[in-house]
């Protein structure tokens, strides 16, 4: 298992994490340390990103973590500031 413990691979005991793209990378490209510097989390996570854009089960994986939600990561292909714009974004489609 991988992404580290706070992954949605770690979490859950759902079928779908066997199909995680991200199960064998290191779990630390799909978090932000403290105090890291831009450009080096930028560059993880364009990697982190990359992985989840060929994951087979990364809309099940986004919906998960925009449904608990996940505070930090990139889950879905999307990282923590993407998801809080995905959850208004459907919070004024269904206030429409
Ligand atoms: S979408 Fe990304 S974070 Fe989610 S399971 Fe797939 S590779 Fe892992």
């Amino acid at each position: 298992m991988t992404h580290g413990r706070r992954c949605a691979v770690r979490l859950g005991n759902r079928a779908w994490v066997d199909q995680a793209a991200c199960r064998d990378e290191d779990p630390e490209m799909f978090f932000r340390v403290d105090g890291e510097r831009p450009e080096s989390w930028h560059a993880r996570l364009a990697e982190a990103k990359d992985v989840c854009m060929v994951c087979e089960v990364r809309a099940t994986c986004l919906e998960d973590a925009l449904a608990k939600p996940e505070k930090h990561g990139v889950f879905g292909g999307l990282d923590e500031e993407e998801r809080k714009l995905e959850l208004k974004r459907r919070a004024r489609l269904a206030a429409a």
